[in-house]
């Protein structure tokens, strides 16, 4: 309690009052009662010697006795005070209040003595006769300049300590009043110099468990007023720099969570203190387990630690490249120092390479398989030109021979050619596809029906099998009819004399998948995987007339539709060629 401002000043106004009236209180009931007792000892020495000069010639004459007694009493009487005769040896010879018999030698009194010495002599002290205190003032009676007696009154001090007590009274409730109007004076100050100070606490509370927007009403003009001012100015600015720090935040950690490239950052103790999505997923950890753990555990690759902890001995100011393999990914992770920034740590960089590696293998494939597929052409034409020079021209029918052949060459040649162009323009979408809802029938049958006299030369049953009640695709016809092409004329050329190739096509889900079944040669299950890639014959041998090129043709025209294509096939018994395409109906309610 007495922490707070209000006691703070209420207490020292209370103490400072206290104190001063205690003093003023001690000093002047101290001066009141020397004052009383100093006017009373002044009365009383006139007193005294009034009837000093009136007891004078008794005393010179040796009076004592009763008639000393009653002139001691009708005086005191007189003047309401107590009255004593002395004679010179200390013998009470007149008193007015007791018993004078059993009254002791005076002469040793202190007010006695000083009347002997210095004619007057006064004391206050508790009279064991009277039993309070009196004050006594005595002064020395002559008579024809000889000293014959004293004379003494004396009266009750407690008159005058009933005069200090009222004056203490006054005091003490002097100060009670003031120490209360202080109180409450200061406590009303106090108040109003804490309150807004307690409102000002109230407001940096709010602002600091998060409420940014609390402020306060500056009500004065003085002091508090200005500091409330400033600190509503503080807030504002307050809440601008946290409103740009959290947009900024916002925008990084946008950029670090949608970012492909995997970040790390590392501080000096080689703990990981953030890591982004793609960091967790290149590395194969989970974000919240990584954070905090240290580079080693997260990273789990003995060439990346191995940079990590070079840089670190070596203090490496520049930024490190280093090119690994981990789990299935090739990775280029690249280490930056930052030193300029407040906390010193690495940046460790982590790019998926494995994309790009990928396709530069399939480049490099490419072009030997593109060579390879024209070498043969090219060879076998180069041999048949030689032939002729060599004199076959000379003999025209084996001329003829020669040029029919040179002819199926380029034609397989052009073949080539015209499927790689084909390929490249459907896989650069140079082609746009013009979809338009099909009927299945229509999109399948016409490319079945123009293979079937190839069919019956292989001594082949080709059925084909497509429910009227299917809903129309979205198909480009002549793309589909491409496919079917292209896989009718497989099933045929990989399917023995007296086989079957079945044609058929049902609904699933939203889309109508298209199946060509044969009763063929069928396909290894290594090779399955890899027929729809470009230039993949399975059997060389077997599928030499072909270029490789049709199933990789087929399926970027069935991924251009939006649909899949996929083989089933047991070697030795057959195989089952599928191809999916949306329906039209589907598509129609896209937005
Ligand atoms: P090609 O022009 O050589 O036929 P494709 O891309 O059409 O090229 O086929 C690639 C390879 O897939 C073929 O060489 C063949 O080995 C295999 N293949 C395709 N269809 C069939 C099938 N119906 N039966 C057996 N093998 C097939």
């Amino acid at each position: 309690m007495f922490r707070r401002i209000r006691w703070r000043i209420a207490l020292p106004t209370i103490t400072l009052i206290l104190l001063a009236m205690a003093g003023l209180g001690l000093y002047l009931s101290h001066l009141v009662r020397q004052t009383y007792l100093s006017d009373l000892q002044g009365q009383l020495t006139a007193e005294a010697r009034l009837l000093g000069d009136l007891v004078a010639p008794a005393l010179a004459r040796g009076e004592a006795g009763e008639s000393l007694d009653a002139l001691a009493r009708s005086q005191a009487g007189l003047l309401g005070v107590r009255v004593t005769f002395v004679g010179t040896d200390g013998t009470v010879l007149g008193e007015s209040h007791e018993d004078r018999s059993q009254m002791d030698n005076h002469l040793l009194r202190p007010e006695v003595q000083d009347a002997l010495v210095r004619g007057q002599g006064s004391s206050i002290r508790y009279s064991r006769t009277a039993g309070y205190d009196m004050m006594y003032v005595a002064v020395v009676v002559k008579a024809d300049g000889q000293v014959v007696g004293f004379a003494r009154v004396a009266v009750p001090v407690r008159q005058v300590e009933g005069h200090v007590a009222r004056l203490r009274r006054a005091v003490l409730l002097a100060t009670l009043l003031a120490m209360g109007l202080a109180a409450l004076l200061s406590l009303f100050i106090a108040g109003r110099t804490s309150g807004p100070v307690r409102e000002l606490t109230h407001v940096a509370s709010r602002i600091a468990e998060g409420d940014l927007g609390a402020r306060l009403l500056p009500t004065t003009r003085d002091e508090v007023g200005l500091l409330a001012r400033a600190f509503n100015r503080m807030a504002e600015q307050l809440q601008e720099k946290v409103g740009t720090l959290d947009r900024e935040r916002g925008r990084l950690a946008a950029v670090l969570e949608h970012m492909a490239d995997g970040v790390l950052i590392v501080d000096r103790e080689g703990q990981v203190q953030l890591l982004n999505p793609a960091a967790a997923g290149l590395l194969g950890v989970a974000p919240e387990n990584a954070v905090g753990r240290s580079f080693a555990q997260v990273v789990r690759h003995h060439q990346l630690i191995e940079l990590w902890r070079r840089y670190r001995q070596q203090e490496q100011e520049r930024a490190g490249v280093v090119e690994v393999e981990h789990q299935g990914h090739s990775l280029r992770a690249i280490i930056t120092p930052f030193r300029e920034a407040r906390e010193p740590g690495y940046l460790v960089i982590l790019q998926d390479l494995t994309t790009i590696r990928r396709l530069e293998t399939v480049r490099q494939d490419f072009v030997s398989n593109v060579s390879h597929e024209l070498r043969t052409p090219l060879a076998a034409l180069k041999a048949l030109v030689d032939s002729l020079r060599d004199g076959a021209l000379e003999d025209p029918p084996a001329a003829r021979r020669f040029l029919d052949r040179m002819d199926a060459e380029m034609d397989a040649l052009t073949q080539v050619v015209q499927e790689l162009l084909e390929l490249s323009r459907i896989e650069s979408s140079q082609v746009p596809l013009r979809l338009a809802p099909t009927p299945a029938a229509e999109a399948v049958r016409p490319a079945v029906e123009r293979l079937l006299p190839q069919a019956e030369r292989a001594g082949l049953r080709v059925s084909v099998e497509i429910p009227a009640d299917l809903p129309p695709v979205l198909a480009d016809a002549e793309r589909v009819h491409q496919v079917v092409t292209n896989l009718v004329h497989n099933a045929i050329k990989f399917t023995p004399v007296g086989g079957k190739v079945d044609v058929s096509a049902r609904l699933e889900g939203d889309q109508v998948v298209v199946a060509v079944r044969d009763t063929g040669v069928g396909i290894s299950a290594q090779d399955l995987s890899r027929i729809f890639e470009r230039f993949y014959k399975a059997d060389r041998a077997r599928s030499g007339a072909g270029t490789g090129l049709g199933l990789a043709i087929a399926k970027h025209i069935v991924q251009a539709h939006g649909g899949r294509i996929w083989a089933e096939s047991t070697e030795g018994k057959g195989s089952t060629f599928f191809f999916s395409l949306p329906t039209a109906a589907e598509t129609v309610t896209r937005p």
